[in-house]
């Protein structure tokens, strides 16, 4: 029997099969997990809708989480099919391309508020959203990025939105510990997704990855699946409020040059 048989949540994040969202789906519903998706719109339904009939999902809903209306609508409809749910992942983030070359002091004031609307704010209207969906208690996730602590090329606004995200995941887990809802983050290493390829120069960046994180490796989706699955689970039921890193262990360098160069 799986681990998470019996359970039942909602992704929010999956745009195509390389997404993180995908990765952490495919791991629970081999765990025997009843899977709801979300997608941000129109365009995507192509491509999301076959992934999530391919698990038999009941709950294929369209939402753009800048639009409250959406939210409202998408948890309705989720209570609907699902009564209650278990678990939620929020695997959301969104910056203007051009916020994320160049220097950060050149961000936009409009850029700014667009990516810690999407990128942030939207955890916390999701998981408002989710909590009467759980009065059994559950748990809550979203991915996070190193970006957030230290200063990464390129990824400039988007590491004060992941900052900012990081500090929400707490203010929301001591929120919402009392009715048994756990809040966590994934610090994913750099995979080749979609929003990733935004930023510029991130091929060069998993290249350079690969040769100095200790475990001398790029993560994989399946890798942040299995510690998804933990956090999503029983197994991690006095976990809350975290930022777990799966980044073969680059976050504890403090000199990220391979030890084979100064030899
Ligand atoms: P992805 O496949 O492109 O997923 C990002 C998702 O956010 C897409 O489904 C995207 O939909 C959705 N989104 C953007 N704006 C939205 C809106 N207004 N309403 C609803 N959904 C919206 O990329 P990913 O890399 O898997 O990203 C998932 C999460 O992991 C993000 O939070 C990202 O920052 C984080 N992360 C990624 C990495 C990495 O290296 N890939 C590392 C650490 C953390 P659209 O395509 O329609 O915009």
């Amino acid at each position: 029997m799986g681990l998470f048989e019996g359970k039942k949540g909602l992704i929010f994040g999956v745009a195509n099969k390389y997404s993180i969202a995908w990765g952490i789906a495919q791991a629970l519903a081999a765990e025997g997990a009843e899977l709801g998706f979300s997608y941000a719109g129109p365009a995507l339904e192509r491509r999301v809708r076959p992934l999530a009939e391919s698990l038999n999902a009941r709950y294929i809903e369209p939402c753009d989480v800048t639009r409250d209306e959406d939210i409202e609508r998408a948890f309705a409809k989720a209570q609907e099919v699902y009564g209650t749910i278990d678990f939620l992942v929020h695997a959301i983030a969104f910056a203007k391309r051009e916020e994320l070359d160049g220097r950060f002091v050149d961000t936009s004031r409009d850029g700014f508020h667009l990516a810690m609307d999407v990128s942030v704010y939207s955890l916390v209207a999701l998981t408002r959203a989710a909590e009467p969906l759980m009065p059994n208690g559950g748990s809550i996730l979203t991915l996070t990025y190193y970006g957030s602590e230290k200063v990464m090329p390129h990824y400039n606004v988007m590491g004060v939105a992941k900052a900012a995200l990081e500090a929400s995941v707490r203010y929301l887990a001591a929120d919402l510990g009392p009715k048994g809802i756990r809040v966590n983050a994934i610090s994913a290493g750099p995979i080749k997704t979609l929003s990733a390829s935004g930023v510029a120069g991130f091929r060069r960046m998993l290249h350079h990855f690969s040769k100095v994180a200790p475990l001398r490796r790029n993560v994989t989706q399946e890798d942040i699946g299995k510690t998804a699955l933990w956090l999503l689970s029983d197994w991690a039921n006095a976990v809350t409020g975290e930022v777990i890193y799966v980044d073969a262990g680059y976050n504890i360098l403090g000199l990220t040059v391979p030890l084979e160069e100064l030899s």
